[in-house]
């Protein structure tokens, strides 16, 4: 796992510090995080780590495209490691973002609906509010 970090962060010409290192690994192992719950995480293992250093350090992964942001209604920003392109279900109450891939179908008519409208599409985003499964009590 550190590993797979260390590598990443080598093939987008970044230098391994611990700082990165440990940001990355606590994103990788929510899936999608705030800046505070990766502040608390980093703590851990790094007492002397600010927040203003991860909030420097995750804008930085950012910009690099090693980290994507995910802007929420009525919420922090999360952060996830860039992969392929997905869509979220978010859920209102507890905050649980979980990943779904996005049918082609959907993904055409975004791209049909900006052709019509003489726009050329570049990113597509799309985020599902509502309550998830466990909040459900299923
Ligand atoms: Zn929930
Ligand atoms: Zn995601």
């Amino acid at each position: 796992m550190q590993e797979k970090i260390v590598n990443s962060l080598k093939e987008h010409g970044l230098k391994a510090t611990p700082q990165r290192v440990t940001i990355l690994s606590s994103i990788d192992k929510k899936g999608h995080a705030n800046i505070d719950e990766i502040f608390n995480d980093a703590k851990v293992s790094h007492p002397t780590m600010s927040l203003a250093t991860v909030y420097k350090n995750v804008t930085s992964l950012v910009e690099m495209h090693l980290l994507k942001e995910l802007a929420l209604t009525n919420e922090k920003s999360k952060y996830e490691i860039a992969k392929s392109p997905h869509s979220h279900l978010i859920c209102k109450k507890c905050g649980h973002v979980e990943d779904i891939m996005l049918s082609d179908p959907l993904a055409e008519n975004c791209n049909r609906l900006a052709n019509s409208n003489s726009f050329k599409l570049e990113e597509f985003e799309l985020n599902i509010y509502g309550i998830c499964k466990s909040c459900l009590g299923e």
